[in-house]
């Protein structure tokens, strides 16, 4: 139910109140901008810009355009060119630097993509491609190249969908992703949930998404029935980068999901920058637990091409891990993990002491 703010109100106050009651819809539709636009509202200028970081001010992807929604935005540090938030979406000059062994499907997941909207290459869990879309862009993404054109089956493609998981019996978690499932409507998630609630082998819906903490707002009454409807198991992991992304509207999404019985877990990208180093990622796991959520995986980044400036080396990379395993307890140390082409599970990688 799209709740239209009226354009005829000018004072400053109720500008404010507006932009808050906008719905989800509303901000999922602005949330794509131009550099300037983004550098404006974080009262930053283009000097700014092109001077602390070589940056490019007439970078302009248009395959990959910036996108971020306004509560989002909301919590960056104003006039600060290097935060974590902002570094997450912020497009450099660098994106077009060719690397060795960075590519545009890093995971083959060309070859997994057995029917339409479906990759099926871990024994029981197999994932739905359920919109192309996203709130946000993130740099680092390794589905940015992804032939999403390809991926947005309609109603009639999901049959063979439904057929294939209704076919493989070893298949008992079916896990919506995308893109991001929850930038879908509720109407298309209702529909799509009570086509696999139907395959008696599918015991668990597990939903990976950054809209709860990108935009807390898609939490909404309609999804959350949806989700009560689904008769077995519920898990939804967020994705969370930094302690900064976690204010107060995000633990109410989480308390919602929560309330109706779901196990809601977080993974994270570990991202030169903006999150490497082991303050930030026990910083990361405490303000999850206050939240009530429990981190599962730190991943290494993929390497896809255009974001070789966040990497981190597998050795810088145990040894972070190896001070957060000192400073918290078992149950928030994420498994640092790596996605490598042809296994059937993420790659755990040892910590280094
Ligand atoms: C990560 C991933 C999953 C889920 O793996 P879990 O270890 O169960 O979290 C499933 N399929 C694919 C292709 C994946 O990349
Ligand atoms: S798929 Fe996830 S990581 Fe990639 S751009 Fe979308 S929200 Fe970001």
């Amino acid at each position: 139910m799209i709740t239209r703010t009226s354009p005829s109100c000018q004072t400053e106050n109720t500008v404010i109140r507006l932009t808050e009651a906008k719905s989800w819809q509303q901000l999922l539709s602005d949330s794509t901008l131009t550099l300037a636009e983004l550098l404006q509202k974080l009262d930053i200028t283009t000097d700014d810009f092109t001077a602390s970081i070589d940056g490019d001010p007439d970078i302009n992807p248009q395959d990959f355009p910036i996108r971020a929604p306004a509560p989002f935005i909301d919590r960056m540090g104003k006039g600060d060119i290097n935060d974590p938030l902002l570094r997450q979406v912020l497009p450099l000059a660098k994106e077009h630097d060719i690397t060795p062994g960075y590519t545009a499907d890093p995971l083959h997941e060309a070859d997994f993509n057995n029917t339409p909207g479906l990759i099926h290459k871990y024994h029981s869990r197999a994932l739905l491609i359920v919109t192309k879309a996203c709130a946000i862009h993130c740099r680092y993404c390794f589905r940015r190249h992804f032939p999403y054109e390809d991926n947005q089956p309609s109603r009639a493609m999901w049959t063979k969908t439904l057929d294939y998981l209704q076919q493989h019996t070893e298949i008992n978690e079916v896990i919506y992703s995308g893109g991001d499932p929850l930038a879908s409507s509720n109407g298309q998630l209702s529909w799509l949930s009570q086509k696999v609630a139907a395959i008696k082998h599918i015991k668990t819906l597990r939903i990976h998404t950054r809209l709860p903490v990108v935009l807390p707002q898609r939490i909404d009454t309609e999804l959350l029935e949806i989700l009560q409807q689904w008769p077995g198991k519920k898990v939804v992991v967020i994705h969370s980068n930094h302690v900064n992304e976690l204010d107060a509207s995000v633990k109410i999404a989480v308390d919602k999901l929560k309330a109706i019985g779901v196990t809601v877990l977080n993974q994270t990208v570990l991202l030169k920058g903006i999150n490497d180093s082991a303050t930030a990622l026990v910083q990361l796991s405490e303000r999850l637990f206050d939240i009530g959520v429990l981190p599962y995986y730190l991943h290494l980044l993929d390497t896809v091409s255009g974001a070789a400036h966040f990497a981190i080396s597998d050795n810088e990379a145990k040894a972070i891990m190896g001070e957060v395993t000192s400073r918290l307890p078992g149950y928030l140390v994420p498994r640092l993990v790596r996605e490598e082409a042809d296994k059937t599970s993420k790659t755990p990688i040892l910590p280094t002491f």
